[in-house]
């Protein structure tokens, strides 16, 4: 097991890339924080987990809500006996052409991303600032739109880039502290926040649901093939689990060859 006595918060958990990677976390050994806004759900996770033989905490947490987040970090650090990995996972989408774009949606979708990325690595950091020695890992989940731009994604592609220079910023100040950093930046995965967008994007786009899959969310694709949960999870993994600072303040693109850096 590869992360055995390490300890984690993953948001989002309750639901699609971020279960897969709390499931696997805690099958190479970590105890696991199930840190979402749906409770009943993150409490399912976490039964999951245990009854196959893991540790994990269900725990209510809105990424956007300060006191709620520093309330909910402390407990599982106190519960854990510290912090040693963060994955800032949360995340929702509103897609909509710039001149229907509301405001009060732009706020939404930047307070989630972003105002959620910066709060939770805050109250983790000072976890893991108490033992230098030990250290951590922090994980954003980005997406190729960290990189890359799509209509009708402009709060979305706006707050995934954000998520780069927040990282950035991290490997520079955690460096000395043994804490690293990392986006994930994933191709389409079928997850709810997908299936979601199929329908909302063939009627703005006025194509059918068959060719927003085929052509919007894998003509880039080297293989026409979506990425997965596991994909990614095991890409969180490799990352949680390196042993050096030799690699930080980096993104990772899992997306079968949609956008090469
Ligand atoms: P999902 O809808 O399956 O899961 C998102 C989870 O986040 C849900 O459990 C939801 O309750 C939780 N959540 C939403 N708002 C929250 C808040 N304010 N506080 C706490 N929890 C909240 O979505 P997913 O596809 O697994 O997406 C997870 C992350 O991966 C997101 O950041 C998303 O942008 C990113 N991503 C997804 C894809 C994809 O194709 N699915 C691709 C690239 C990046």
């Amino acid at each position: 097991m590869k992360l055995q006595n390490k300890s984690a918060i993953v948001t989002g958990a309750a639901s699609g890339i971020g279960k897969a990677i709390a499931e696997l976390l805690a099958r190479e050994g970590a105890a696991v924080a199930i840190a979402d806004l749906n409770l009943d759900a993150a409490r399912a996770t976490a039964e999951e987990i245990e009854r196959a033989g893991g540790r994990a905490l269900p725990i209510a947490m809105d990424v956007t809500n300060e006191q709620a987040v520093d309330e909910a970090t402390d407990k599982v650090a106190e519960a854990f006996g510290g912090i040693d990995i963060l994955i800032s996972n949360a995340g929702i989408q509103i897609v909509n052409p710039i001149e229907k774009y509301s405001f009060a949606d732009w706020k939404k979708m930047q307070a989630i991303h972003v105002d959620g990325a910066f709060l939770t690595t805050r109250a983790a950091l000072r976890h893991m600032y108490k033992d230098t020695k030990r250290g951590g890992t922090v994980i954003y989940m980005g997406s190729v739109h960290s990189h890359e731009a799509s209509p009708l994604k402009s709060a979305y592609v706006t707050a995934k880039h954000g998520l780069l220079g927040l990282a950035r910023v991290l490997a520079k100040e955690g460096g000395e502290r043994n804490v690293r950093s990392h986006v994930i930046c994933p191709g389409f995965v079928r997850t709810p926040l997908v299936d979601k967008q199929i329908p909302e994007q063939a009627k703005e786009l006025g194509i059918s649901e068959e060719e927003v899959i085929r052509r919007v969310m894998l003509g880039g694709t080297v293989d026409g093939v979506f990425t997965t949960v596991d994909d990614v999870a095991q890409t969180a993994l490799f990352l949680c689990a390196y042993p050096s600072n030799a690699l930080t303040g980096q993104s990772f693109v899992v997306s079968h060859g949609w956008f090469m850096q």
